[in-house]
């Protein structure tokens, strides 16, 4: 017997869960299913296990996009403060913790739990640990799946199967071979928000360095990131250097100024007048980790007194410090990404409310599409805002 929906959803992460929310709200029967043990796993783990879960100065800018234009609609019809009426109305502590970035004051689980109470009170249903056999769309328009939990059928299904970034945490290929499977693009994808790999001279001269962290201004693309960077044994974190991965693909020049917002020309000339008889790497060591300005000091600058460097010197050590060319050998992967990049190709898609351009009624939501957010709140932003479009147009086509 197949049991029958107004919707379905496969995937019930952050996306899915809000599309079920907004569809049940306005009386579809949804049912959400999900392959994994547990719903929201990603939501769990997130911002440290508190959840950075918006963004209060997300703007279409903060994405990356074959289409940038594609995530505006959602976007502005969903906005961070929508978000935040919810958290607040589930009494869930948050503060800001950096640029616009919301965390909650305990933890994720109130996150993954405002969803579950908000999907109960909708009479969404929710099942796990249910894995997909098939997906058919029959002669009568209705998508038919066939499930290790049995047959579901209704007139429209979203795909919220997210990317693939952590494949111990369930993420699959599986919204992308769906997608394929119904005529649709996938872009190339790849990890994104990730650690870059370090290999030869810079990783044998960097890799026992692992913890030392400093504020850096990384460079790649015309794309800048101000914020720590974080050495570990295989290569290089931090925000700024997760930040910048989004731009970086092997082969591109990356830049780091390794102490910015200071102006490393006059600060030398300083020390050459007024600490004359210091060595580069104390003093370079009082401005930035002393390890750090000891290694430069080792293998990429001379160290001396100050008064020995001449005027051409000091202007290379400046010009190093300010544009230090790191020679990234590639990312950790998916293992370790945030986020996938690429995905399902948004030309195929209403903006919205990402319905398939191709097959009425089939839906693609969150990180499956080719729609991808900087670190700091704003994939959840987009994981709102696209879930809540497709939730409303399902209640209006249904
Ligand atoms: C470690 C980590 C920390 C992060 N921290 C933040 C943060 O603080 N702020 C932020 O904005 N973003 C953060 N992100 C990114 C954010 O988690 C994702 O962008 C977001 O979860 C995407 O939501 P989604 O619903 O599209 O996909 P997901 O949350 O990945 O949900 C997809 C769901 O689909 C299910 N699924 C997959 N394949 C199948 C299948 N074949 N059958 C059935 N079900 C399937 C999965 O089990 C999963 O439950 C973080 C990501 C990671 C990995």
């Amino acid at each position: 017997m197949t049991a029958q929906y107004d919707a379905i959803v496969i995937g019930a992460g952050a996306a899915g869960l809000m599309c079920a929310i907004a569809a049940g709200q306005r009386g579809l029967r949804v049912l959400v299913v999900d392959h994994a043990n547990k719903v929201g796993k990603k939501i769990l783990m997130s911002g440290g296990g508190r959840c950075n879960f918006t963004n209060t100065g997300a703007t279409p800018a903060n994405y990356l996009s074959a289409n940038p234009h594609f995530c505006k609609s959602a976007l502005a019809r969903y906005t961070p403060a929508h978000f935040i009426e919810l958290v607040e109305r589930h009494r869930i502590a948050y503060h800001e913790k950096e640029l616009g970035q919301l965390f909650c004051d305990e933890s994720s689980k109130q996150v993954v739990k405002l969803l579950l109470d908000e999907c109960a009170a909708a009479n969404v249903e929710v099942r796990t640990h249910c894995s997909i056999e098939a997906v058919l769309h029959v002669d009568n328009g209705e998508f038919r799946l066939r499930t290790t939990q049995g047959a579901f059928s209704a007139p429209a299904l979203v795909v919220a199967s997210g990317g693939l970034s952590i494949p111990s945490m369930g993420a699959s290929g599986f919204g992308y071979q769906l997608a394929k499977q119904f005529g649709h693009e996938v872009l190339p994808t790849r990890a994104g928000l990730v650690p870059l790999t370090l290999t030869g001279k810079h990783a044998e001269r960097l890799h026992d360095l692992a913890g030392v962290s400093l504020p850096v201004e990384a460079r790649c693309n015309d794309v800048i990131f101000r914020n720590f960077m974080l050495v570990t044994h295989r290569g290089i974190s931090g925000p700024s250097i997760l930040q910048i991965s989004n731009f970086w693909q092997p082969g591109d020049d990356l830049r780091l100024d390794l102490l910015p917002g200071i102006d490393i020309d006059a600060l030398l000339q300083e020390w050459q007048r007024e600490r004359r008889d210091a060595e580069l790497k104390t003093l370079l060591g009082e401005v930035m980790p002393k390890r750090f300005a000891q290694r430069l000091c080792e293998h990429w600058i001379a160290n001396k007194p100050l008064r020995q460097y001449n005027a051409p010197e000091l202007r290379g050590i400046a010009g190093l410090l300010s544009s230090w060319p790191l020679i990234a050998s590639g990312t950790e992967g998916y293992r370790t990404a945030e986020v996938t990049l690429g995905g399902v190709d948004t030309d195929g898609l209403s903006s919205s409310t990402m319905m398939s351009r191709h097959v009425p009624g089939l839906y693609f939501i969150g990180e499956v599409v080719d729609v991808t957010g900087w670190l700091g709140g704003y994939n959840f932003q987009w994981a709102w805002a696209s879930g809540h479009a497709a939730g409303l147009a399902l209640a209006s086509a249904g």
